[in-house]
């Protein structure tokens, strides 16, 4: 964890000011040996330890002037600081939290246009787990709004939000800090790259727009058949990117083959693509019409459509169980499940309730069955757990943060290239 004197946390404040207007938020102190919370009368309470305005009017109070900011120095100890985003320049928070990692989703976009993000400042949140703010400059040409989880793990802060300044302290004990070669000193801030731009202010991921060859009226009768995922869609990129790190759906994408037929080449890509597109039937056409696989058997006619639409039908209802890595169960002495043998009657009885009544501890399931706590314990582990149902998942799975973070995050690829 960072730790920084009260010369190294001034100075970068300071240096701050390149990205915009200052102004003091409440700071994180330790009033009680080990025990670190907000400085605000909340306390222990308080929702947002160190990250909420001290002074009231800040927008107004906003500055840039040095001799400005060093009064505060003065006045409050402890204070963190907040950087106005929109005048200057735009914030993307990229989280690596358990379950969501804004690193992967920006690897994603990258390989999926084949570009990558330029190098610009960038401001190591305390917390110390790999979450940075990214700084553009705001782009002139269209309006980026302040909005929490655009994409899965990225948060935007925009016209009207802040970030913590570098210097600031964390809850957790470290400090936000600009790391080497990324300080305003040693990097100027980027402009916002194009596909970057498109993934930020697209307003709503949910709109999809209809392939302009797609049969229109066959489309209508589909939402019914296939109730959409409640998540937002991801947009193509971030899917395509999905689809070419995968070691099965990026030779079919290609349009090379493995050992099969050709249908049976086509019923493999469909299936990862209505897996990776949590089920979305026109995007699901839309990435299948470009895909290396694409030729004009795609267009003739079939039951519901074409030959395409077909496929993708037969893919929907094919996954979830054949596309998705499930884990390996291991044998479980407790239940008598070995590998390929049904369950047990007690299992069974156990699964059955614990559907039933989700609520249900263990342990009352245990009391309601008279079995031994330690055979309902197993047999819901073993047994109970769902498959994942869409790429959403798969992208917030543990294993594939832990994955990317252990491959070398993105940040530092780039720093080696
Ligand atoms: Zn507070």
């Amino acid at each position: 964890m960072t730790k920084l004197t009260r010369e190294e946390r001034e100075a970068q404040i300071l240096l701050s000011r390149s990205l915009g207007p200052i102004f003091p938020l409440y700071g994180i102190v330790e009033r009680t040996p080990g025990i670190l919370t907000c400085e605000c009368r909340l306390g222990q309470e308080c929702p947002k330890p160190g990250k909420h305005p001290r002074l009231r009017g800040y927008r107004q109070k906003a500055t840039t002037d040095p001799e400005r900011i060093r009064q505060w120095f003065r006045r409050y100890d402890h204070a963190n600081y907040g950087v106005m985003t929109g005048p200057l320049t735009i914030a993307l928070d990229v989280d690596v939290r358990p379950n969501e990692n804004g690193w992967l989703i920006l690897e994603y976009l990258e390989i999926g246009h084949g570009k990558r993000i330029p190098f610009t400042v960038e401001v190591l949140t305390g917390r110390g787990n790999g979450s940075r703010h990214l700084f553009f400059k705001t782009p002139s040409e269209a309006l980026i709004r302040t909005s929490v989880d655009i994409l899965p793990g990225l948060d935007v802060r925009a016209a009207g939000g802040y970030a913590c300044a570098a210097g600031s302290r964390h809850l957790s004990g470290g400090y936000y800090h600009f790391p080497d070669e990324y300080s305003p000193d040693e990097q100027s801030v980027a402009e916002l790259p194009d596909f970057l731009l498109a993934a930020l202010a697209e307003d709503d991921h949910e709109t999809v727009s209809v392939a302009s060859h797609a049969p229109s009226s066959e489309f209508s009768a589909w939402p019914d058949a296939f109730p959409a995922t409640r998540q937002p869609a991801l947009p193509d990129a971030v899917v395509l990117g999905v689809m070419i790190r995968d070691p099965v759906a990026r030779r079919y994408w290609n349009g090379g083959r493995r050992n099969h037929t050709r249908s049976e080449d086509d019923f493999a890509l469909a299936c990862k693509l209505a897996f990776y597109c949590c089920h979305r039937i026109e995007q699901m056409y839309r990435l299948f019409m470009r895909s290396g696989l694409r030729r004009s058997k795609f267009e003739e006619k079939r039951p519901g459509g074409n030959y395409a639409l077909w496929t993708l039908t037969r893919a929907i209802k094919a996954t979830p169980q054949t596309w998705i890595r499930r884990k390996r169960k291991r044998p479980s002495t407790a239940t008598g499940a070995k590998k390929g043998r049904k369950p047990s009657p007690d299992t069974i009885a156990v699964l059955d309730l614990h559907k039933r009544e989700p609520t249900l501890t263990g342990a009352e399931i245990a009391a309601r069955l008279a079995l031994p706590p330690k055979q309902v314990r197993d047999a819901l582990y073993y047994h109970g757990r769902q498959v994942a149902e869409n790429a959403r998942t798969l992208i917030h799975s543990n294993q594939l943060a832990h994955e990317c973070l252990g491959n070398s995050s993105l940040a530092s690829d780039r720093r080696a290239a």
